[in-house]
């Protein structure tokens, strides 16, 4: 049984999340037809969307750079590992979702 290969080296290293600049990945998320009044992005289209940008990444990288992101505010949606529903909040309708506050 063969496993999808969880790393990605970058120069003989292992690629971060610090190795995708947060534009890049809002980006993704943008240029990802949203679904619903919410503008929702399902992770597997954010996915294939930065990888036109960045080329391939591992899905663990893909969902750690997301959880960076919402954590701090930069981006609303969920992160457990789901399908995600990612959006950035300056496109966001729900008042107790990440719209920022004003
Ligand atoms: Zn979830
Ligand atoms: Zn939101």
């Amino acid at each position: 049984m063969s496993e999808a290969p969880n790393i990605r080296l970058l120069d003989g290293r292992r690629m971060q999340c610090k190795d995708i600049p947060d534009e890049t990945f809002l980006n993704a998320v943008r240029r990802t037809p949203g679904a619903s009044a919410m503008n929702w992005r399902n992770r597997w289209e954010v996915h294939a969307t930065l990888e036109e940008a960045v080329g391939w990444i591992p899905e663990n990288l893909l969902l750690a750079k997301a959880r960076k992101l919402i954590a701090t505010g930069k981006m609303g949606g969920c992160d457990c590992g789901c399908r995600g529903d990612w959006h950035p909040p300056d496109e966001c309708v729900a008042a107790h979702c990440c719209h920022p506050p004003g």
